[in-house]
């Protein structure tokens, strides 16, 4: 079931990715699996996913305990898209591969602060609320450019790229206009910033990942269409 799942999904992203003029082998595809269980993860590992999305860190260390003996330690990356408290940032660092939801200057800084203490460069992207929603957490639009300028000159932060969570709505073109800001924003930045330029947009989930696709998304984040309902 979830093997069959990711081979549709795989197919979707490669049609998507047609009309949009993307090489499909650029795109990541994670597969979230909050609330599943280590054997649901292993099973989509075993059928080729090698991007592991988590949105609580305790829940990801045990899962983290779980799965990363020989066998897959080497194969998979470990992704936060869940808030972080400030807190939780030195378990983070020792278990993600990439942290995708940044959405303070004060995060930011105690990540570079737990990255620094074992030697770590530690890879993110920022969240940015492009729907501008109160109970979304990310950067405002207007707010993402200073401080993707601030956080970057971290010494052991990379930012990688732009995340954004698009609104609940009832059918998945409605989430459009949202994806192409945040490509905007992510081109903008670019502009601005000549040396290091960021090339991650996580953007689409289950319900409008081909939409996310078609506006440039290089990331997406899959829980439901990979590990059912
Ligand atoms: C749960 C979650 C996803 C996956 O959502 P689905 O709709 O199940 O695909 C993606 N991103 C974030 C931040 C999530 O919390």
């Amino acid at each position: 079931m979830i093997g069959e799942n990711i081979l549709q999904i795989k197919k979707r992203v490669s049609l998507a990715c047609a009309r949009s003029g993307t090489d499909p082998s650029s795109v990541v595809i994670v597969a979230v699996s909050k609330t599943r269980t280590p054997e649901e993860v292993g099973e989509a590992i075993e059928a080729g996913i090698a991007d592991i999305g988590e949105n609580r860190v305790q829940e990801a260390v045990s899962k983290f305990k779980a799965l990363c003996d020989a066998r897959y330690a080497l194969r998979v990356q470990w992704h936060m898209v869940g808030h972080l408290q400030t807190n939780k940032a030195k378990e983070a660092v020792r278990i993600f591969g990439l942290i995708q939801s940044v959405d303070s200057l004060r995060l930011a800084a105690a990540i570079d602060a737990q990255a620094a203490a074992i030697n770590k460069v530690q890879d993110v992207l920022l969240e940015v609320n492009v729907s501008g929603e109160q109970s979304k957490y990310g950067f405002r639009q207007q707010e993402a450019a200073e401080a993707a300028k601030e956080i970057s000159r971290l010494q052991h932060i990379n930012i990688k790229g732009l995340m954004t969570v698009a609104p609940i709505v009832d059918i998945p073109e409605k989430t459009r206009p949202h994806f192409r800001m945040l490509k905007e924003l992510l081109n903008e930045i670019n502009e601005q910033n000549e040396l290091h330029k960021l090339n991650v947009l996580s953007m689409g989930m289950s319900d409008d990942f081909e939409v996310a696709l078609e506006e440039g998304a290089t990331m997406v984040r899959i829980g439901r269409a990979i590990f059912g309902e």
